[in-house]
C-alpha cells in the first residue's frame, strides 16, 4: 500500500482545502415580479419566463426550486 512520506503541514492542508468551498447557487431577479429565479427557469412565484406567463403561478408551488 502506498503510504505518504511526510505528514502534510497545516499550511499544505490549507493550500490543497482552499478549492473546497461550495460554489454558490446562481440566481437573478425576476423581471416581472421581482422575486429571485434561478437563470434559464420559469419564475416559481408568478411563472413568467421570458416576458409572459408561461405557466400558472399556483402550478407550480412546490416544484420549482429557487
Ligand atoms: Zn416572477
Amino acid at each position: 500500500m502506498a503510504v505518504p512520506k511526510k505528514k502534510v503541514s497545516p499550511s499544505r492542508m490549507g493550500m490543497r482545502r482552499s478549492h473546497h468551498a461550495v460554489a454558490k447557487e446562481a440566481h437573478l431577479e425576476c423581471s416581472n415580479c421581482g422575486e429571485l429565479k434561478r437563470p434559464h427557469h420559469v419564475c416559481s412565484a408568478c411563472g413568467h419566463y421570458d416576458g409572459r406567463e408561461v405557466a400558472a403561478a399556483d402550478a407550480l408551488k412546490g416544484v420549482v426550486r429557487v
